[in-house]
C-alpha cells in the first residue's frame, strides 16, 4: 500500500461532513465556520513509547490521538467540528490501519467531528499529530486565568484512575477492568466544558497529573488555592489498586482528562446541578486563596506535594 491507497481506504470517511466545502484530496481543507462563532484551534502529539504502549490496541490508539484534543476542546468549552491527522508510521499493516482508524473516528463521530485532511509519512518511532478545530461563542471561552480568591476548586471524575490502569498495563500487557479502560479510552469532558462555561471562573484538563495542572491554572490566574486532601475523590478502585499510595496516585497520576476548575462560592449549586445534567461526577476539593501558593492540607495540617506534573508509576516502586 503507498501513502495515497492508505489515505483513501482509511482516512477519506468525511467527505460530506457538515461545514466542509473542500476536504480530504485537495491541498487544503476549506471549512465554514458557524457565523459569529471564534475557532478555537488545538493540537497534541502522541510518540510510540512515550504517550502510548507500542503492545496497547491500535483502536485505542486512534481513539486516544482525538480524545486528549477534545479534552482541551472541553477544557476551553468549546464545540469540536473538525480535525486534521498527521501520522507517521513504521511499517504498517492493513489490519493495524484498520483498527486504528476505527478508534479514531468512534471517538470522532461520538463528538461530531470530522477529519477534513492530514499527513501521512513512513518513518519510526510511530508518531500521531491530531490538531481539532473547535468553534465557541464569542467571550465564552473558559481560560485557565480568571480564579478569583474565594473561588471553590473542583475535578470532575476520578483522578488518578488513568495512571493505575497504566501502572497496571506496564506491569500486565493483558490486564483489565475499569483502571485500564480509563487509561485506554479516556473520555473527554466536552459536555461537562460547555455546561460550565457561564459558571467557572477558569478551567484546564488534566492530562499532567492534578496538582501540576491546578498549579498551572492558579499561575495563570495569579492566585493561590488550598487543597483539602480528604475531599479528594479517590474511587474505589484506586484504593484497592494502591492502598495507601491511592491520594498520591490521584494528584500526581497523569492521563485522567478530567477538568480541573473554579467556580465562585455563589455557584456552587449551579456547578453541581450542570454536572449532574452531565452524569458526571464533580467535586469540590478546596479553595482558591489571594497570594500564590497552592496548599494542601491533611487533618488540618499543611503538607508538602510534588506539583512538577506527570510522572510514569510503576505499582512495585
Ligand atoms: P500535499 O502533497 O498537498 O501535502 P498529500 O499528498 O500529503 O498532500 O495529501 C493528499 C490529501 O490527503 C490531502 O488532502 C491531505 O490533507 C490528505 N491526507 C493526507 N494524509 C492524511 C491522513 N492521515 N488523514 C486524513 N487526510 C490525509
Ligand atoms: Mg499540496
Amino acid at each position: 500500500m503507498d501513502e495515497f491507497e492508505i489515505i483513501q481506504r482509511f482516512f477519506a470517511r468525511d467527505q460530506h461532513a457538515d461545514g466542509v466545502s473542500v476536504g480530504v484530496g485537495d491541498d487544503g481543507a476549506v471549512l465554514t465556520p458557524s457565523a459569529g462563532k471564534n475557532l478555537v484551534a488545538v493540537v497534541d502529539t502522541l510518540i510510540e513509547g512515550r504517550h502510548f504502549l507500542s503492545s496497547m490496541s491500535p483502536a485505542d490508539i486512534g481513539w486516544r490521538a482525538v480524545a486528549v484534543n477534545l479534552s482541551d476542546i472541553a477544557a476551553m468549552g468549546a464545540v469540536p467540528r473538525w480535525m486534521t491527522l498527521a501520522v507517521t508510521l513504521g511499517d504498517p499493516d492493513e489490519h493495524w490501519l484498520e483498527s486504528f482508524a476505527q478508534g479514531l473516528y468512534d471517538a470522532a463521530t461520538a463528538s461530531g467531528v470530522s477529519l477534513v485532511g492530514g499527513d501521512t509519512t513512513q518513518g519510526e518511532p510511530a508518531v500521531v499529530t491530531v490538531q481539532v478545530l473547535g468553534e465557541v461563542e464569542h467571550d465564552a471561552e473558559l481560560t485557565r486565568s480568571g480564579a478569583q480568591p474565594g473561588d471553590g476548586v473542583f475535578v470532575s471524575g476520578n483522578p488518578g484512575d488513568a495512571a493505575a490502569g497504566l501502572a497496571l498495563l506496564m506491569a500486565d500487557t493483558a490486564a483489565s477492568g475499569a483502571l485500564v479502560e480509563r487509561f485506554c479510552r479516556p473520555q473527554p469532558r466536552l459536555q461537562l466544558g460547555r455546561e460550565l462555561s457561564p459558571f467557572a471562573t477558569a478551567c484546564i484538563d488534566v492530562s499532567d497529573g492534578l496538582a501540576g495542572d491546578l498549579q498551572k491554572l492558579i499561575t495563570a490566574s495569579g492566585v493561590g488555592a488550598e487543597v483539602v486532601l480528604e475531599s479528594l475523590p479517590v474511587s474505589d478502585a484506586l484504593t484497592d489498586f494502591a492502598g495507601d499510595d491511592a491520594q498520591e496516585f490521584a494528584l500526581q497520576g497523569g492521563d485522567d482528562y478530567e477538568l480541573c476548575f473554579s467556580a465562585p462560592e455563589g455557584e456552587t449549586d449551579a456547578v453541581l446541578a450542570a454536572a449532574a445534567r452531565c452524569g458526571t461526577p464533580v467535586t469540590r476539593i478546596g479553595t482558591v486563596t489571594a497570594g500564590n501558593d497552592l496548599l494542601f492540607r491533611r487533618d488540618g495540617e499543611t503538607v508538602t506535594v510534588d506539583t512538577a506534573g506527570y510522572t510514569h508509576f510503576n505499582p512495585e516502586s
